[in-house]
């Protein structure tokens, strides 16, 4: 079975976030069941370091033609990173401190639209074809109607996985020209959404099947509260739709080998966490002591991953709990400003460290005592299957991703979004912590848990054969 990949960030290439651990990881566990897996990204300014890219932080690519890079993963992975200038060469993916880039819809239109003629120029004729989030979302729209009446892209299936209905893609009306499609489609059933365009909407009218990536999720985006405006269309398409849990690249994240961390450790013998723990707040200028409940953060700073819920009561828990707190993330400049003003207030026990780092997300998922994810909404949710992996307790709010895997067996969950429950919840952890018995226990049963992508890459070869 042939599989062709398009995401608009890539692990080892480019990142913002958990998509592109998704994109990165799952064709090499495909790879490994004998899937003949492609992939096409555009070619940023940014490449993150990886064995892709020398010393220099140039990536090791061929040339095929002069838009189009070659580079490869796994063990003979293909990824064709598309370039433009015009669009891509730029410091972020999507926005700038100004808000996303004007031109979003010419620029990912046009990245739909050059990985299907590469298809083409390449010969490779993918039995299925795995788009994900709005930004590859126009190539299913595309594939069934520029594309439709040429044999070589007739059969070609599609599959849509929706990371974040968050992010849809809408754009003014007056761009429509732009992307190529008649004016028919700009309708109530085709990509009109009062009176915007909404790219995502096209996606999950035009892609043959659908999927998101929680179970719970999948159920919670067809209900007015959590559809974001699209769970009419979401639930119409019900019988298509389904939810498959990301899975993690436990090669790459994996507290044994990892080499991002101070010192590594393992399930059996975790003692060396403490040493992480130790010399990570030396890192981050915080108190050095390890019978204080370090909290880590590591996330993009919006509403959505719980900052108001961090901004009402921090300040409430640090005035009365003895607790320590890291958060490395960027995004609203109003949460990097009231972490700043925290970390100002109490030096030896907040750090703010606003920026995207890997080497430090890596290092407080290993140092840090209890991961906080108080997100708002989640659809799956990467950091709190890794901070398992590392045997740092996450503490998170029952929703989409983090109800099916985090439960007071292996962590601490509050069920109302309120200041209150939160606050409740962070306490309760602390009490845990003090309980030296309770909380061992805890943290190896941590250890047990296993999120790896075998089990998820099984269900989506499954959709992809049912499909095919
Ligand atoms: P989302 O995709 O909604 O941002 P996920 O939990 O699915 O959330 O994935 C987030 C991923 O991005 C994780 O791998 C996390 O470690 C990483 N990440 C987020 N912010 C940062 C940051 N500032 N520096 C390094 N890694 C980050």
């Amino acid at each position: 079975m042939k599989v062709f990949i398009c995401a608009s960030e890539i692990v080892p290439f480019s990142k913002t976030g958990g998509l592109a651990d998704v994109a990165g990881a799952l064709p090499l566990v495909l790879e490994k069941h004998g899937i003949e897996v492609r992939l096409a990204t555009p070619r940023y300014k940014i490449v993150t370091g990886h064995p892709a890219i020398d010393g220099a932080g140039r990536l090791q690519v061929t040339g095929l033609s002069s838009d189009i890079d070659v580079a490869k993963i796994g063990k003979n992975v293909q990824v064709y990173l598309i370039k433009n200038d015009k669009y891509f060469d730029r410091d972020g993916l999507y926005g700038d401190k100004a808000g996303d880039y004007a031109d979003n819809l010419e620029r990912f239109s046009f990245y739909c639209r050059r990985s299907l003629d590469l298809l083409k120029e390449i010969n490779f004729k993918p039995d299925i074809l795995h788009c994900h989030d709005w930004q590859t979302a126009l190539i299913p729209v595309y594939l069934k109607t520029l594309y439709h009446k040429d044999n070589f892209y007739k059969d070609i299936k599609t599959l849509l996985t929706i990371h974040n209905l968050g992010f849809q893609g809408v754009f003014n009306k007056d761009e429509f020209p732009k992307l190529g499609l008649d004016w028919q489609l700009f309708n109530i059933d085709g990509l009109e959404f009062y009176h915007k365009i909404n790219i995502l909407k096209g996606g999950v009218i035009f892609s043959d099947l659908l999927n998101t990536v929680s179970p719970t999720y999948a159920g919670e985006i067809q209900t007015q509260e959590s559809g974001c405006g699209l769970e009419g269309v979401l639930h119409k398409r019900k019988k298509g739709l389904s939810g498959i849990l990301n899975g993690l690249d436990y090669e790459l994240w994996d507290p044994e080998k990892d080499t991002y961390i101070y010192k590594p450790y393992s399930a059996g013998a975790f003692r060396d966490k403490y040493v992480n723990k130790k010399m990570l707040q030396e890192e981050c200028r915080l108190s050095v002591q390890e019978d204080i409940p370090l909290f880590g953060m590591v996330s993009r700073l919006s509403e959505q991953k719980g900052l108001d819920l961090i901004g009402q009561s921090m300040e409430g828990l640090l005035g009365h709990c003895k607790l320590q707190i890291i958060v490395l993330g960027v995004g609203d400049a109003k949460y990097h400003e009231l972490l700043q003003e925290l970390a100002q207030k109490y030096p030896g026990n907040v750090s703010a460290q606003i920026k995207f780092d890997e080497r430090l997300a890596h290092k407080i998922y290993a140092g840090a005592d209890i991961f906080l994810m108080p997100s708002r909404f989640e659809p799956c949710g990467l950091g709190q299957m890794i901070a398992l992996r590392y045997g740092t307790l996450p503490l998170v709010f029952k929703t989409g991703g983090l109800s099916d895997t985090v439960s007071q067996v292996n962590g601490f969950v509050f069920k109302e979004y309120t200041k209150e429950a939160f606050v409740r919840t962070v306490e309760s952890a602390i009490a845990v912590y003090r309980s030296k018995r309770k909380w061992m226990e805890l943290v190896k049963k941590a250890f047990t848990y296993n999120f790896s992508w075998e089990k998820s890459a099984g269900e989506y070869i499954r959709l992809y054969k049912k499909l095919a």
